[in-house]
């Protein structure tokens, strides 16, 4: 039997639809939809499964078992009209209220536990996580990015940028899966133009020519000391997987009387690539720790 892709594109969205009422509130990370359970055997095809997974509305977790995606849940809310609905968009209001609490009045981003917003707002959880997960309150217009995970970390922690503004009468417009492409669009353009361990900006960057050698090198440089040329790691990002281990060098300290100078002495090519440092201090340990926390690989903190 083949059917005509009018059929078949009812049949998608009759299988988003269906798994939009069994999800219900839960989280669409982690609720599985087994294509052999008689409520979805009876009205969805085999080849819409199928077809749902080449097209990224669903992932298959196991031979028979799927879950919604991000683009997966946000067609499935269009499909169903849930958007429209003054229920819907009352929850939406409370729950935007409750970020723009957390930035207002403050100088800088915050980063709020996922749970104490759980707590805060009284939705279920996995409702709220589908809303932050899908980018819902990201404004394309204004390039504006909404509350997103921090650093990927998924469900733990949120991240809201100070200038956290939107109203419930957006949010309708943005619960579209175009709406996700479109934020999924401008993140690749904005990572052209950050540090890709630690997200620093880029603060300049030019051409070098090297007549001798007949090539000209493009150099980047970003806020956090990072600098490549031609894309490729000069100096390392401190946050990322090519900055040395303290191990790496080798530090020697000299008295100048009244203080004390540590130099580090790179002992592998990789540490040559930030050679150069020396710390000074009262005392010998002063001076060691200071040097020692320099060539340190950085940890990158919530709240840095
Ligand atoms: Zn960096």
């Amino acid at each position: 039997m083949t059917l005509s892709k009018t059929d078949r594109e009812s049949n998608n969205l009759a299988a988003l639809r269906l798994m939009l009422a069994a999800l219900g509130d839960k989280a669409y990370d982690t609720k599985l939809f087994d294509s052999t359970e008689a409520q979805f055997a009876a009205v969805i095809l085999r080849t819409t499964w199928e077809e749902l997974v080449r097209e990224n509305y669903v992932d298959r977790v196991t031979a028979t078992q799927y879950r919604l995606s991000p683009k997966g849940w946000l067609t499935a809310l269009e499909a169903s009209g849930v958007v429209q609905s003054e229920m819907f968009m009352r929850r939406v209001g409370r729950i935007l209220a409750l970020l723009k609490k957390h930035v207002d009045g403050r100088k800088d981003s915050a980063f709020i536990p996922f749970q104490s917003l759980v707590l805060g707002s009284g939705e279920p959880e996995g409702f709220l996580f589908n809303i932050i997960d899908s980018r819902a309150s990201t404004t394309l217009n204004s390039g504006r990015i909404g509350a997103k995970w921090h650093d990927n970390q998924k469900g733990r922690l949120v991240f809201i940028p100070v200038d956290f503004n939107l109203e419930p009468t957006d949010i309708a417009s943005s619960l579209t899966a175009e709406h996700l492409r479109k934020i999924e669009e401008l993140e690749e353009d904005r990572a052209q133009f950050h540090c890709p361990h630690c997200d620093s900006r880029m603060i300049g960057g030019g051409q070098q020519d090297f007549p001798e050698y007949h090539c000209i090198v493009t150099y980047e440089e970003y806020a956090c000391g990072m600098v490549t040329a031609d894309g490729e790691e000069d100096h390392p990002c401190p946050f990322g997987p090519n900055w040395p281990t303290p191990e790496e060098f080798d530090l020697r300290s000299e008295n100048h009387g009244t203080f004390w100078t540590c130099y580090c002495h790179p002992k592998t090519a990789r540490a040559r690539t930030i050679s150069g440092i020396q710390e000074y201090g009262d005392t010998r340990e002063e001076a060691e720790s200071k040097a020692r926390a320099a060539v340190a690989p950085k940890k990158k903190g919530p709240l840095r």
